[in-house]
């Protein structure tokens, strides 16, 4: 038996034996293989599959849902289990993307699409990124009625398409199914668990994200003769671009998640350097030195404080003896949630002061930017008291990812959005990596944390 310290959860106490929890993480573990098994590599995405398949688990439960969606080949699936009786409450939204990024055979040691479980661990691509959280979504869910829980709100599973390219999914779905999705918060993917050296747990839940930016640089110039160099050789203007946005120090900002975060990482003995560093970081001139002095120790830190340049593809010329009439950069641009692409865009073109060279964006989605997400919802205290008590060393701290989520167009909606720490760190990541694997621990873990914080959350009785 699972022991509650909040006696208010009379629902759980009553209900939760530990052979219920032995099938919830079962279940998950199934799920999770069978979900891998659905090759929803994207491009091209088919994630209709995984909406099939979720609406066969759901139908053999008995909970409604649908598949939806603009494209007969990459639906969305949403599932609802209503509150007993009226509620003001609004939903609480589980959600996780359906497709996976590409596997190359080659550089597997399994097939990628097995669902192979070896020494302990379930290989796989979608392991970690993010079928791991969908499986553990819907085991939950199925828990919810298996048990007949009373809950205080609405519990809806989503799982949308196109993630890892376009957000097309979730863009469908704001649009023309927003009363489906609608919830006062979400619980997403972006967060994790990490046990540094000083012996910590970090539950790092995911409040807040970068957003990817990515800008076009344009050299123009005559074409001539490489033997008489040119002032207005293109790729010169270019080579000179890139080194004076590259190079220059862009502006330091922390918001609400940032400040916190930094503030809680100082404490530990792993990362105590930082504490004099911090308050430097609020005060103008002192601040970019401060981040710079951050970066030579810790490049994951600086790139949380400013937005991020990153040239990676260059593009001019045909032949040796052939001075281009154009020269172009493609460039990774990670910005701050609060900088608009705008403002970004006007920097840059101040920055690199040079007619010749033209700042434009590429073309594609434009994710919006957003504040983080509050840290005194339900659902965030819930997330807090839930990892605190899982494990004596647990620190619980929000946190920003680098990393792009569907998240910000729900936060753009005004929902409060988290990446949940469900999971365990194992080493490196191998989200988007060859081998890409989840132990069947950190799953059945992982799945017990969301049981508790949906039923601290939703549970009704509290
Ligand atoms: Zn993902």
């Amino acid at each position: 038996m699972r022991r509650f310290p909040f006696p208010a959860l009379l629902f759980l106490a009553v209900s939760a034996h530990s052979q219920d929890d032995r099938a919830l993480r079962e279940r998950a573990q199934r799920y999770l293989i069978d979900l891998i098994r659905i090759d929803t590599t994207n491009p091209p995405g088919n994630e209709t599959r995984v909406a099939r398949y979720l609406k066969t688990v759901a139908d053999a439960e008995g909970i409604p849902s649908e598949v939806l969606g603009g494209d007969p080949a990459r639906m969305n699936f949403v599932a609802r289990l209503k509150a007993a009786g009226r509620t003001e409450l609004k939903p609480l939204l589980l959600m996780a993307h359906s497709d996976v990024v590409p596997a190359d055979p080659s550089q597997w040691t399994v097939p990628a699409f097995s669902g192979e479980v070896r020494d302990g661990y379930i290989l796989g691509r979608g392991a970690q990124d993010d079928k791991s959280l969908l499986a553990a979504e819907l085991a939950v869910l199925v828990e919810l009625k298996r048990r007949a829980v009373k809950l205080n709100r609405d519990v809806i599973l989503l799982s949308e398409a196109d993630e890892e390219a376009g957000s097309l999914g979730i863009q469908w779905l704001i649009k023309n199914a927003w009363d489906k999705i609608d919830a006062e918060f979400a619980v997403n993917e972006g967060g994790f668990a990490i046990d540094v050296h000083s012996g910590k747990r970090l539950f790092q839940i995911q409040t807040s994200e970068k957003i990817p930016t990515r800008v076009i640089l344009t050299a123009r110039g005559r074409a001539g003769h490489g033997s008489l160099p040119r002032a207005d050789n293109p790729v010169v203007h270019l080579a000179r671009a890139i080194t004076r946005i590259a190079e220059a120090g862009q502006p330091v900002r922390l918001n609400t998640t940032t400040r916190r975060y930094f503030a809680e990482m100082s404490k530990l003995s792993d990362h105590n350097w930082l504490s004099p560093l911090l308050p430097k970081l609020e005060n103008g001139r002192g601040a970019i030195a401060a981040a710079n002095e951050i970066r030579a120790r810790e490049p994951e830190f600086e790139a949380l404080l400013r937005t991020t340049v990153s040239p990676s593809m260059l593009s001019a010329g045909m032949k040796i003896n052939v001075i281009p009439n154009t020269a172009q950069a493609h460039v990774d641009v990670r910005r701050l949630p609060e900088e608009t692409r705008d403002e970004v865009m006007a920097r840059f073109r101040k920055t690199i002061d040079d007619p010749a060279v033209d700042v434009s964006s590429d073309a594609g989605q434009d994710m919006p930017s957003t504040e983080p997400s509050s840290l005194t919802t339900t659902l965030y205290q819930a997330m807090e008291r839930v990892f605190t008590r899982s494990n004596p060393a647990a620190a619980v701290i929000p946190y920003m990812s680098r990393g792009a989520t569907d998240g910000s167009y729900l936060r753009q909606k005004g929902m409060a959005v988290y990446g949940a720490a469900l999971f365990l760190r194992e080493g490196e990541s191998r989200a988007h990596g060859n081998d890409e694997r989840l132990s069947t621990a950190n799953l059945a873990a992982g799945t017990m944390l969301l049981w508790d914080v949906v039923g601290e959350t939703a549970g009704a009785g509290r």
